[in-house]
């Protein structure tokens, strides 16, 4: 017969704390905590695996568990020598969710049950308090009536401050045995009025009620996206324990607490938590009245004190990770209720795992897993004051969209990038608000404190843009209007208004709008931090670069410890001047002389101009990557990107250019494509126009002469986008070599580079044996990879892709496969792409530059099909330079254990 139920009482237990798959982190914490010896009242476990054949079998629980249930509400009143629903002295148990990771307040509690009218009686008896028992039997009515029938908590809370003005009292604790039993009655009434039945007396139909709720709660709304947002997936669902209750609130000698074997704050090995005195567990939480420093019940309870310090110590060395623990004092006796791993902040979460490795506690190897990737981001980014109330907060949301770059950024609302850069040259601070962005924007984009758009994906232009910077960035929110025009934004929710000028926050972690300036604070950057990264850097085998188009960035991603620019896009240079802003003009009108023109000859003068400005780029990218190599890319994206749309932009163009505006607008008009992201880009534009790709390796190889000259060590590497053939691919090595080679041997020098390609089409990774021919090394586009793998758009997908990771709708990806590899499909061919390459060049250099580079799941795949580096955005450098240290760690252990 399969076992669904696990005990654990009087020093025994059915499981242990590795149990957690089955048993949920509570559950497995307390057969543990039985198990060591320390105080856990008893109780048993219904496993996750009874909650999994719940949602399989259309809500019904397999056929034994009824006789399993009976038994072990048999061995528990054994155990605790009461009875349920005894009108002596009657057990009374609690009832808790409980999964494998923890999913803190967002499953059902009932507590108290087993009360009914005869053993209330019992329990007022037994404990010679009647208010007491009567306050207990109201407290389970109430959550009963909420939390298994789904009755409103508010229509109940009404009756209890009735009551209390009827008393004329003000605390809870001032209410007399006879109001509570007053207010059970008239919960009762209310029960039968909403449901048709009168509230269940027998205490194993309670129970029952109870079971029922918890495991519905797995599925309820919060829990789903709780889920979703902390990317937990593959847990069979919650455990339920139902535990023999103990009392707090019995009297001053009683008393709950929480309390942290570390500081979650600071990760300082003290002792940290609070303490409520003649209190049940469940007024912590609600913060009714405001609970004691730990320090406090020394004073109080000397004994108990000593006790709960030893049980510290002893679970820290046990769990081998800082701890969260419940405990309860019922008549001066302490019993455990719960033991978890603690959340803590991400300075402490450095910290602790430095402290415990030098403590010898944990290996270092184990102090690199114990940092999550979300831990890093957030010690970079601003985020909205902690400090701020959470209502009030939550009252000032005007709109959600993908959350695309962390961090929280505050400013006045802007809508075109253009006034974003003439308010924020006066001193003004901006969040451009566009629908979407192209690289026309990118200097609005560059001076404002966040970016807010209303359509695309997490690998829309806005957000690859925004996280080069680690810049705040929401993108697709969809239920915002934004309407040029007026200059203004709608809520289609709630109706709320943004006009231009008006304070708007970002919270770019939560994807949340706010209206007005929300306070923000920067975390403090803890030294722990540099420790553990540099066991990081001493454990990874991949190497990490940087997807950087400026020397600032090329500068900002070395202090993040970059190792060479695994993605230069040459076609942001196009539009910005970084260095110097002034110059950005001359730089577009340029580009778009050489779009515009009609001739060969034309182009050429065209190109002649740009060329000095993409070498002087070029030149300071090198000198930030002194001695590390730098991949550019050559020109890429389709050409109608640079060119102005409307009549007015493209007859001032025609202007500046001394052109007829008809001969503009024919040109744009001849750049038109159904689908531009299947069309004229990449390559393709270099097969048509050589002249481009000419003048841009010129620029190249002119800046790495110049540097070299100037001791700079440089490596470039040379990459080709978006090819799809191997005789494409020699065509343009060819041409790439021939300006490359004269030049290096005009000036004399030995300088070595290399030509590669991207891959970001299917048929580029299935050629990979024959392009591996011409390419010298191959990096993932897998941006593009994806889109044309799935066939799925880069810049809308995120209209339907939310239906597709939604677990209760279709849940086809277990996430974005724009944020995280889609190792199925897109990696299937990453894998044969990379074999068959190798086939034919044993020393193929392979990296990844797609937004994957700094996603840590991502990154560990690429560590598994043996590429040599990712690439990441300069603030995701960290990020990636973990995760491959991390997949290092876990390879090892899943091979110990294989071995063993
Ligand atoms: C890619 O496609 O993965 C890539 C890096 O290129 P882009 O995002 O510029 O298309
Ligand atoms: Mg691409």
């Amino acid at each position: 017969m399969k076992k669904w139920v696990y005990f654990f009482g009087a020093g025994k237990a059915e499981g242990d704390g590795t149990w957690r798959d089955l048993l949920g982190g509570k559950g497995a914490g307390l057969a543990e905590m039985t198990k060591i010896g320390l105080p856990v009242p008893a109780g048993f476990t219904l496993s996750t695996e009874t909650c999994d054949y719940f949602y399989k079998n259309g809500k019904k629980y397999p056929s034994e568990l009824k006789k399993q249930i009976a038994e072990n509400v048999a061995k528990l009143e054994k155990v605790t020598k009461k009875k349920l629903g005894d009108p002596k002295n009657p057990l009374l148990v609690s009832v808790r969710s409980g999964s494998a990771r923890s999913m803190p307040g967002m499953m059902e509690t009932i507590l108290n049950l087993g009360l009914n009218d005869k053993s209330v009686e019992g329990l007022a008896h037994a404990t010679k308090n009647d208010r007491f028992a009567y306050d207990a039997y109201r407290r389970f009515v109430q959550m009963y009536c909420t939390v298994v029938m789904g009755m409103s908590k508010e229509d109940l809370e009404h009756r209890l401050r009735a009551m209390k003005q009827r008393l004329g009292v003000k605390e809870d604790t001032a209410v007399p045995a006879s109001g509570w039993k007053e207010l059970v009655a008239e919960y009762k009434a209310y029960f039968n009025e909403k449901n048709g039945s009168a509230f269940p007396e027998d205490p194993m139909e309670q129970l029952w009620g109870a079971i029922g709720a918890v495991f519905g709660s797995w599925m309820a709304e919060k829990a789903v996206t709780y889920r979703r947002v902390e990317k937990i997936t593959g847990l069979l669902g919650t455990a339920v324990n139902v535990m023999q209750m103990v009392f707090g609130n019995t009297g001053d000698n009683s008393g709950t607490g929480v309390c942290f074997t570390r500081d979650p704050s600071s990760g300082e090995k003290t002792f940290y938590g609070d303490y409520l005195s003649n209190a049940q567990g469940e007024d912590v939480v609600a913060g009714i009245r405001t609970p004691v420093h730990l320090t406090e019940l020394s004073k109080l309870m000397p004994k108990v004190y000593g006790q709960l310090e030893k049980v510290r110590v002893k679970l820290e060395k046990h769990y081998r990770d800082m701890q969260d623990m419940e405990f309860t004092v019922e008549e001066g006796v302490l019993y455990m209720l719960q033991t978890r791993t603690g959340k803590r902040t991400p300075a402490a979460t450095f910290k602790i795992a430095m402290d415990m490795a030098n403590e010898k506690l944990i290996t270092k190897e184990e102090a690199i897993l114990r940092v999550k990737p979300e831990d890093i981001e957030r010690l970079f980014y601003p985020v909205i004051d902690p400090k701020v109330d959470k209502k009030t907060l939550s009252a000032k949301i005007i709109g959600h969209g993908i959350n695309a770059v962390p961090g929280a950024a505050v400013g006045k609302a802007c809508f075109t990038a253009h006034e974003a850069e003439e308010w924020a040259a006066k001193g003004e601070k901006v969040i451009l608000v566009r629908r979407e962005t192209s690289p026309e924007d990118v200097g609005g984009m560059a001076v404002a404190q966040g970016i807010l758009t209303a359509t695309g994906g997490k690998t829309s232009h806005a957000a690859v843009v925004a996280r080069g910077w680690g810049k705040c960035c929401i993108v697709g929110a969809e239920t915002l209007e934004i309407d040029y025009k007026t200059k203004t934004m709608t809520a289609s929710k709630n109706g709320k208004v943004v006009k231009e000028g008006d304070w708007l926050t970002l919270d770019g972690s939560e994807g949340t709008v706010y209206a007005d300036a929300q306070p923000l604070v920067t975390p403090e950057f803890p030294k722990a931090y540099q420790t553990v990264m540099k066991w990081v850097d001493e454990t990874r085998k991949m190497r990490v670069r940087t997807n950087a188009d400026t020397p600032q960035d090329a500068r900002k991603a070395i202090e993040f410890g970059a190792e060479g620019i695994g993605l230069c896009r040459t076609e942001h240079m196009f539009f910005t001047d970084f260095e110097h802003p002034e110059q950005s003009h001359n730089r577009q009108l340029a580009i778009q002389e050489m779009i515009v023109a009609e001739t060969q000859e034309a182009r050429v003068k065209a190109l002649d101009k740009l060329l000095p400005y993409q070498r002087r780029d070029f030149v300071g990218i090198f000198q930030a990557m002194d001695g590390f190599p730098v991949t550019i890319r050559l020109i890429e994206p389709p050409l109608h990107e640079f060119v102005p749309h409307e009549r007015e932009k493209q007859a001032q163009l025609a202007k500046e250019l001394g052109i007829s505006v008809e001969t503009v607008a024919r040109r744009v008009e001849q750049l038109h494509e159904a689908n531009p992201m299947l069309g004229h880009r990449g390559c393709r534009l270099s097969i048509t126009y050589p002249e481009i790709l000419e003048m841009q390796v010129r620029a190249i190889i002119e800046a790495a002469i110049e540097c070299h000259k100037g001791r700079v060590k440089v490596l470039p590497e040379i990459m080709i986008p978006l090819t799809l053939d191997k005789k494409e691919m020699s065509i343009l090595e060819q041409a790439t070599r021939r300006v490359a080679d004269k030049l290096i041997k005009e000036a004399g020098i030995k300088l070595p580079y290399l030509v590669g390609t991207m891959i970001e089409l299917p048929r580029a990774a299935l050629l990979a044996a024959e392009i591996a021919e011409v390419a010298e090394f191959f990096s993932f586009g897998t941006n593009d990879l994806t889109q044309t793998t799935m066939g799925l758009s880069r810049d809308d997908a995120g209209r339907f892709l939310p239906d597709y990771v939604d677990e209760k709708k279709a849940g086809v990806f277990a996430g974005d496969p724009f944020q995280t590899l889609d190792t199925k499909g897109v990696g299937m061919l990453m894998r044969w792409g990379i074999e068959n390459g190798r086939k034919t060049r044993p020393k193929l250099k392979v990296g990844i530059c797609g937004e994957h580079g700094g996603d840590a799941d991502s990154v560990k795949f690429c560590h598994e099909i043996g590429m040599d580096y990712v690439s990441a955005s300069p603030f995701r450098v960290p990020i990636s330079r973990l995760a491959a240290a991390q997949v290092v760690v876990e390879s090892k252990q899943k091979a110990a254990k294989k071995k063993k």
